[in-house]
């Protein structure tokens, strides 16, 4: 039925997610390029002291994903082997991955009916004698309550770090999200508030903790050896820790140099596509993202709706009819308790994850950014309002 017209409402493709690539970025890869030194180099170095400045933190260290500075967050508060590891089942797949990467038991808790962020309470009920830590997330770039946090991890003695791959500019109680005792973890895949195309951090105020993460993210090597080694005596590097390859290179550093000034200025007009959504979305059969209260500021990194049962499209057939309109929208996420290697490895059951599995089927993730146009916008909003109103 509406397939049927859609080809003549196609205008541009809004595409979900598109990065926002400036010519400064694109001259700075071309100069990294022509330099000779391509690998982790100077620009490494500087995006790293930029992201310090930024986030007021004394030690970032970029790495080549979000996914591996979850794993070398976790190695860094000595997550391994017996040990369980909480985590919200609302999430992207790769923070289960990083755990269980390192030996332990990823162990999901349900989320917040309002927020679809981790329930702390939930997560205080699932600690056992072997929990070691919990990995919250900062889902959609709304920062988890970190006071309650605190208090939880302090009572019962849990490391904790924040995912904050979607929270890059987001603050709590007047601090960055990526300034508190807590090891944080970025992410700057093509999909996030910026990129380096691929790439990650770890911020920490702890000296020691960032010499560790940046030894194993180069393959163990002592650095004042390789410092050495770089000064013209090869061969003198020693191998001190376990180690992988999982360093940023200068090309992905170029990218990304000339994406953090432009941040702040992005998250407002992010904002300002929020509140858009909010007022024209609002007779329509959608829940809209719970308001923010004054203690934060949202990273505006998704802006989600739940498809509510009086809609005349489920979630699955607004998607596919934005979809044949040419607007794409996204799915975050499917929760980790619903795919099947994790269901079947863990016995996990969805009526155990009822916020998450209703959350599951009912959310959807619309276009915004600094790419999405003024009129790539309406053009969502008529396309809902024809869908959903039918109008
Ligand atoms: C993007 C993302 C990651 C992983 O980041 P990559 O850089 O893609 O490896 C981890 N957790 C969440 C919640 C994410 O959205």
């Amino acid at each position: 039925m509406a397939e049927a017209n859609a080809a003549g409402e196609r205008g541009e493709a809004v595409v979900f997610g598109a990065p926002l690539i400036e010519q400064a970025s694109i001259d700075e890869v071309v100069d990294t390029l022509r330099s000779g030194w391509i690998g982790a180099g100077p620009r490494v170095a500087r995006f790293e002291q930029m992201l310090e400045a930024y986030l007021d933190v004394p030690h970032v260290v970029c790495v080549a994903s979000g996914t591996a500075a979850l794993y070398l967050a976790l190695r860094c508060v000595d997550v391994g082997p017996g040990d369980e590891v909480l985590l919200p089942t609302m999430t992207f797949v790769a923070c289960a991955q990083a755990i269980e990467l390192t030996g332990a038991t990823p162990v999901v808790v349900d989320s917040e009916a309002d927020t679809n962020l981790i329930s702390l309470e939930l997560a205080e009920r699932a600690i056992t004698q072997r929990t070691r830590a919990i990995l919250v997330v900062h889902l959609a770039g709304r920062p988890v309550d970190l006071r309650r946090l605190r208090r939880l991890s302090d009572e019962r003695g849990l490391a904790v770090i924040e995912d904050a791959t979607h929270a890059l500019g987001a603050r709590f109680d007047g601090r960055t999200i990526g300034s508190s005792e807590n090891l944080t973890v970025f992410s700057f895949n093509p999909q996030k508030n910026i990129t380096s195309i691929d790439g990650g951090a770890i911020a920490t105020r702890d000296e020691t903790v960032a010499a560790r993460a940046r030894q194993m993210a180069r393959h163990g090597v002592d650095l004042s050896s390789w410092e050495r080694y770089r000064d013209g005596r090869p061969g003198k590097y020693e191998v001190t820790s376990p180690g992988f390859k999982f360093g940023m290179t200068d090309v992905q550093a170029a990218v990304a140099l000339h994406q953090l000034p432009r941040l702040d200025g992005w998250i407002a007009s992010r904002a300002r596509q929020w509140h858009a959504y909010d007022s024209a979305l609002a007779d329509l059969p959608v829940r809209t993202p719970a308001p923010t209260t004054g203690r934060m500021r949202h990273a505006r990194h998704l802006y989600q709706v739940m498809v509510e049962d009086s809609s005349p499209l489920g979630r699955d057939e607004l998607i596919a009819s934005l979809q044949a309109r040419n607007i794409g929208t996204g799915v975050h996420y499917r929760a980790i308790h619903l795919h099947s290697y994790f269901r079947d490895r863990y016995g996990l059951e969805p009526a155990d994850f009822p916020v998450a599995t209703e959350a599951s089927a009912r959310l959807m993730s619309l276009p915004i950014g600094p790419s999405l146009s003024g009129a790539g916008q309406a053009r969502v909003i008529d396309a809902l309002h024809t869908l959903l109103a039918g109008r």
